[in-house]
């Protein structure tokens, strides 16, 4: 008799947890939904392979985005769906981007360990630190000193320390850390910023959404030829937050 009680409390107690608004996943659960949410990236960029112009990320990639745990990057609410393959709200009316946009992105970018990447945009840190886990030098520039604050905090105690952040509008960039092997810009511009394109390596490649802010925008791809020369592609239609700032 007891011991059914118990089963019976137990149930009752694991189901009241499970409906609790913002607790996290137990270990098991979230190692289910990691693994799933990375399958899921797997599928879908399997699926997106014409568009895209890969079908399947590089082991590094694949490695760092395994790495690093999205679930600390964004508000204690918000931990529970951390592994969910969609956007989140960080506060501030930001948001984290979603895991498939952030492994196209990462992918994209072809990072070298010793990579200079500048991201207009740290929000949570999380894009920064699977660039840091990538071997890239980081410079990230955040326009709500908030967010920026607190993807310092996350960043150092996750062990990106190494990851550079200010607060700035960063239309214009790092002057003083440029030029850049790697640009990505995590907020949505109706053109490409004249600084940034300026901060881009012959080599370089740079990554940025760019439409308007009422609608999807593209994801355009930059290259910087080695005769200086640039090569645009559009890859896919996406959402992001829009770029703000006074330039
Ligand atoms: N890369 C982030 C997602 C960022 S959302 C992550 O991994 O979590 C876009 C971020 O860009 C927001 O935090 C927003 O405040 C910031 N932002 C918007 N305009 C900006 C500007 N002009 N300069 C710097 N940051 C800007």
């Amino acid at each position: 008799m007891a011991g059914r009680l118990g089963i019976v409390f137990g149930l009752a107690l694991g189901l009241l947890l499970a409906l609790l608004p913002g607790t996290a996943l137990g270990e098991p659960a979230a190692d289910a939904a990691k693994h799933a949410l990375w399958a899921d990236v797997d599928f879908k960029i399997s699926r997106l392979h014409g568009e895209i112009g890969f079908g399947e990320l590089s082991p590094a990639v694949r490695d760092a985005l395994h790495g690093v745990p999205r679930d600390q990057f964004v508000p204690e609410r918000q931990r529970r769906h951390a592994f969910e393959n969609r956007p989140l709200p960080i506060g501030f009316g930001q948001t984290i981007s979603q895991p498939l946009i952030v492994a196209i992105m990462s992918e994209l970018l072809a990072i070298e360990p010793g990579d200079s990447v500048f991201e207009l945009g740290t929000g949570s840190g999380y894009q920064a630190a699977v660039l840091d886990a990538l071997g890239a030098r980081v410079y990230s520039v955040e326009i709500i000193p908030e967010l920026a604050e607190r993807a310092r905090d996350t960043l150092d105690r996750l062990g990106h320390g190494g990851v550079e952040t200010r607060v700035a509008d960063g239309y214009f960039g790092w002057p003083q850390a440029a030029p850049f092997d790697a640009i990505i810009v995590t907020a949505a511009t109706d053109h490409v910023p004249p600084p940034l394109l300026q901060q881009l390596k012959t080599g370089g490649r740079m990554v940025i959404p760019v439409g308007s802010r009422y609608s999807t925008q593209k994801l355009v791809y930059i290259a910087r030829e080695p005769d200086g020369t640039l090569r645009t592609r559009e890859i896919l239609p996406v959402t992001f937050v829009p770029l703000t700032g006074g330039h």
